[in-house]
């Protein structure tokens, strides 16, 4: 009997069943996790090339856990998209990036924008247009200080209901990006059917775009295609001087990166936005 329970139990080593301990500890505390207070945001600025100016900041969420600490993003967001938790947690976000892009705009950050990130299944709830308006509404904000990035993925889901989405979402005034573009099945026809105002470059193409031929050729392809339809471009993942002029050079408009900043705090945000903002001596 005892080699048979040894039996039973060699298939879930000690390193699975603790992951899938894990798993199910966040898969409890992400129940009503936004309700609780746990979840921060962290915001990263974005480099507009042609004036030198910080234009927006994307929002990153963070789960603050009272025994695991910091949870990544990636270690929640794909459990909370399969457990329908994602919604909450997406409006969550919605709400404090305006609150906080509001904030700022009073501060003198007159025109500066912030970024989310939109999962799938927010997109499929009926009323989500109607959120991000009355959210907007909520902290006196004109449209274009918010910019909904969604993953090529998603974008490319359900073609027809995806249209009409982002024409309401136009019809409002909020810009929409495709996320970590190059990564998915990037259709041309989409590009060119969806009305987008912005292409965000993976950082898996820009952070070997001076030594990979292959990735400085989608870059610079990606650009052009990106202008002709005229969309905007930004890079992500810039974490290096030469990326960054590599980028200006084939015409990139914005940069993002740990070359700019890492993810910051409001707290940490505040001040960089300052000393950006601050004209520059000598
Ligand atoms: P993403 O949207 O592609 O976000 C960029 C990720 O790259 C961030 O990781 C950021 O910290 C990291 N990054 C930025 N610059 C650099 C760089 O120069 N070098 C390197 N090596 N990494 C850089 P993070 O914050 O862990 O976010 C991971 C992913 O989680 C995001 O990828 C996004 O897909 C998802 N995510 C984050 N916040 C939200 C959210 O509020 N809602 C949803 N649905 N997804 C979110
Ligand atoms: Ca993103
Ligand atoms: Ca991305
Ligand atoms: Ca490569």
């Amino acid at each position: 009997a005892k080699r048979q329970g040894r039996n039973n139990y060699q298939f879930i080593t000690p390193a699975l069943r603790e992951s899938m301990q894990m798993q199910l500890a966040l898969d409890v505390g992400l129940r009503g996790v936004a309700r609780r207070g746990e979840l921060v945001l962290h915001y990263q600025p974005q480099l507009d090339l042609r004036s030198g100016l910080i234009i927006g900041v994307e929002a990153l969420v963070r789960w603050q856990h009272p025994q695991l600490g910091l949870v990544p993003p990636s270690n929640f967001i794909p459990l909370a998209e399969e457990t329908g938790q994602i919604e909450p947690i997406g409006l969550w976000v919605l709400e404090q990036a305006l609150q906080q892009v509001a904030l700022w705009r009073q501060a003198g950050h007159a025109r500066l924008r912030v970024a989310v990130n939109v999962s799938a299944r927010q997109l499929q709830a009926d009323s989500f247009v109607g959120e991000v308006a009355r959210a907007l509404e909520r902290h006196h904000l004109p449209s274009n200080a918010l910019e909904l990035e969604l993953t090529e993925g998603v974008a490319m889901g359900d073609p027809e209901r995806m249209a009409t989405l982002l024409g309401q979402l136009r019809r409002i005034g909020v810009a929409v990006a495709i996320d970590d573009f190059g990564t998915g099945y990037s259709s041309l026809a989409y590009l060119k059917q969806l009305p987008l105002s912005c292409l965000k470059l993976d950082r898996s193409f820009v952070s070997d775009i001076e030594r990979d031929a292959n990735d400085a050729v989608i870059c610079s392809a990606s650009i052009q295609l990106a202008h002709s339809l005229g969309v905007g471009v930004v890079a992500e993942g810039v974490e290096t001087t030469s990326q960054l002029e590599f980028l200006r050079h084939l015409g990139c408009d914005v940069v993002q990166g740990y070359f700019i900043s890492r993810p910051l705090s409001s707290a940490d945000c505040s001040r960089f936005l300052q000393e950006e903002a601050a004209p520059r001596r000598g």
